[in-house]
């Protein structure tokens, strides 16, 4: 693949633009060696791996529909985060499942998205707060200064 990089040839103006995508020497962040980036997160073989587990956790679900992210990552070794991960809507094949895991927020133990009730709710909060004050920046930028505030 390294021929990629000192390739002679190709000069016109769509591969100069086209340089910038090319593939980089990284380091994988789940086993730690050099690899030549191809649109994925890690190495070669940790990403086989990772198909590997994923379907692994997917078949564990359809025989135990109702187990804990611990007894999966206990029969399967492998990690609490990719277990959450194949948890998330759409990844699962169709199967339904009763797993539990933590809000990524609070530790709540929830059963579908990322965060708990309380959570989203409260980001959601927080998300119309901070557009509701960009809004009002933008008012009183337009009022010269106006500095009531009748939010
Ligand atoms: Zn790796
Ligand atoms: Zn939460």
């Amino acid at each position: 693949m390294l021929f990629l990089l000192s390739c002679p040839q190709k000069q016109d103006a769509k591969d100069v633009r086209d340089m910038t995508r090319m593939p980089k020497l990284k380091n994988c962040p789940e086993c730690g060696k050099v690899f030549l980036e191809n649109g994925g997160a890690c190495c070669p073989a940790c990403m086989k791996q990772r198909e590997e587990q994923k379907a692994e956790i997917v078949s564990f679900l359809r025989e135990h529909p109702k187990s804990s992210v611990d007894e999966i990552c206990g029969a399967l070794g492998v990690k609490k985060s990719l277990v959450i991960y194949m948890l998330q809507p759409g990844r699962l094949d169709g199967i339904e499942v009763h797993v539990e895991y933590p809000c990524a927020a609070c530790g709540e133990m929830i059963l579908s998205g990322r965060y708990c009730r309380p959570c989203s709710a409260k980001m959601a909060e927080e998300l119309e707060d901070s557009a509701r004050r960009v809004r009002h920046r933008a008012a009183s930028q337009r009022g010269r200064g106006r500095r009531n505030d009748d939010v």
